[in-house]
Parts: structure tokens; C-alpha cells; sequence
């Protein structure tokens, strides 16, 4: 699944190609997303020029004068920018074409990513109007963590995986965030000191931002018909590793299971 790292790597991968470009028409081939693409949408972006192209958590924005398509790529979406007669494969459900015959060009072979378009302010907007800030924001410290889970009794793990506490913590991030900072990811939300979530937010800080540079290395995939876009990998130091040795100490790293989701930490180097 795209996590934030990856779709802030597609947007450094698209932006250059599109940006300042001109939307000639927009081809909808399959209009059942996890929503349907917007009716009119063509109609409201023919002749628009991309202004920008934004991201807030896991949502782009491209932003028009007179309004901003909201891009989520769900679960299997992916974006590249090839010349608009490249023949569509089974799952380009949406190209938007633009005036040079270069075309952004949606992959979605599980449908579950979305397309909303809107003429106000895209920050509102009802998916992104909830949203916590962003991991690399200053907003983000131990303060803002410590405060806002008061009196939470979840896990550690869950809260931070929380977008209305903080977007882009995805699973794998969280387990090696939390490792990072050696903290337990079953540990209740509400009982960690402030001294512990600025840790925390250091090393989700961490994290993200290396996830982001790892991803840099693909950039050209973004115009390149035969990669796959957006996706790298980093080293792990507890994540899928159950039952091997924890890079820091030797000890077995362990499995447990928090809200459905796999977790994996070192019972030596976190408490
Ligand atoms: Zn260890």
C-alpha cells in the first residue's frame, strides 16, 4: 500500500512534469473507484492550467485556478507521466491529458484509490478537514503527543497510527519508529511521559524523512512505462523480523498482534 513516503515521492516524481501544463481533456475508463470519479470532472479541468501540486497525509492536490483535484491512491494506485498515446493497460482507469500529449496516468488495479474534485479550499474538504498534522511539521513534538493522549487508554502503537493524531504513520513506520525510540508498542497512549513522546517524535521525524530520501532514488520511474513507481525499501530493524536477532542487542525480536495489525518489537531495547 502507497504510504505517505511514497506518495510524497510520486508527487516529487509528477510535479516537474505537470506542473505549469495545460489539461486538454481527461479520459475516464473506469469511473468505479472506492468512490466514483466526479461527473463533469473532464469539464472542469479542460483547459485548466495545474498550478501546483500539493500533498496533504496520504492525499495530492492539484491545484487549478478554479478548483483542486484530490488524488488518494488507495490501496494499489500508482501515478507516472507517458506520452498520452501510450496504449492503457488493463487497469489505467483515468488518464488526465494535457496540452504537450503527455498525460498523468492512473494505475489502480484493486480500485480502492479516489478522485474528489472541489472549488473551495482543499484543506476543508471533508476527507482532510479531520487530519492531525503532518510528521515533518514542527507541530509534531513531544508536546503536541503528550497532550493529546491524555487520558487515551489504546496503545502507543494504535494512537500514533491515528491520522487524526498524526497522518502517514503507516504500520511498518510505526513499529520502527517506536523500536527507535524504545518504546513498547503495546504501552498505553495515556500513561508515556512528555520525555518519552519527544523521543517518539524525533524518531518518527526520523523515519519518515529517511523513508523520503530513500524514495528519491526512483524519481525517474515517475516517466519510465516499464518501473514501478514510488516504492523502495529501507532497512528495517524490527519489522518482519520475528524471531530473528535485534541488530542492537542480539535479542529474539518478538511479534504481537495490536488492533489486527502485526507489531514487532525487542522485548531488551524497548520498555
Ligand atoms: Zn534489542
Amino acid at each position: 500500500m502507497p504510504e505517505l513516503p511514497e506518495v510524497e515521492t510520486t508527487r516529487r516524481g509528477i510535479a516537474p512534469h505537470i506542473t505549469g501544463h495545460t489539461v486538454s481533456k481527461v479520459i475516464v475508463r473506469e469511473s468505479r473507484l472506492r468512490w466514483p470519479v466526479p461527473k463533469g470532472l473532464g469539464r472542469n479541468l479542460k483547459g485548466q492550467r495545474i498550478n501546483s501540486v500539493e500533498r496533504r497525509g496520504k492525499y495530492l492536490l492539484l491545484q487549478t485556478g478554479v478548483g483542486t483535484l484530490i488524488l488518494h491512491l488507495g490501496m494499489s494506485g500508482s501515478l507516472r507521466v507517458v506520452p498520452a498515446n501510450t496504449p492503457a493497460e488493463k487497469h489505467d482507469h483515468v488518464d488526465i491529458v494535457f496540452e504537450n500529449n503527455q498525460c498523468l496516468r492512473l494505475r489502480d488495479p484493486r480500485r480502492f484509490g479516489s478522485i474528489f474534485w472541489t472549488r473551495n479550499d482543499p484543506l476543508q474538504h471533508e476527507r482532510l478537514a479531520g487530519l492531525g498534522p503532518e510528521p515533518l511539521d514542527e507541530t509534531l513534538n513531544g508536546n503536541y503527543l503528550f497532550a493529546k493522549s491524555r487520558g487515551r487508554r489504546i496503545t502507543i502503537k494504535q494512537f500514533i497510527m491515528d491520522s487524526r493524531v498524526v497522518v502517514g504513520v503507516g504500520n511498518i513506520y510505526a513499529s520502527e519508529s517506536l523500536f527507535r525510540a524504545g518504546i513498547r508498542p503495546q504501552r498505553e497512549a495515556g500513561r508515556i511521559s512528555k520525555v518519552r513522546y519527544e523521543r517518539l517524535s524525533s524518531a518518527i521525524k526520523q523515519v519518515i524523512s529517511e523513508a523520503i530520501q530513500a524514495g528519491g532514488t526512483t524519481l525517474r520511474d515517475f516517466t519510465n512505462s516499464d518501473g514501478k513507481p514510488g516504492y523502495f525499501s529501507q532497512q528495517l530493524n524490527v519489522y518482519g523480523r520475528q524471531g530473528e536477532p535485534c541488530y542492537a542487542c542480539g535479542q529474539k525480536i518478538q511479534q504481537v498482534t495490536l488492533g489486527q495489525r502485526a507489531s514487532y518489537f525487542c522485548p531488551r531495547c524497548q520498555r
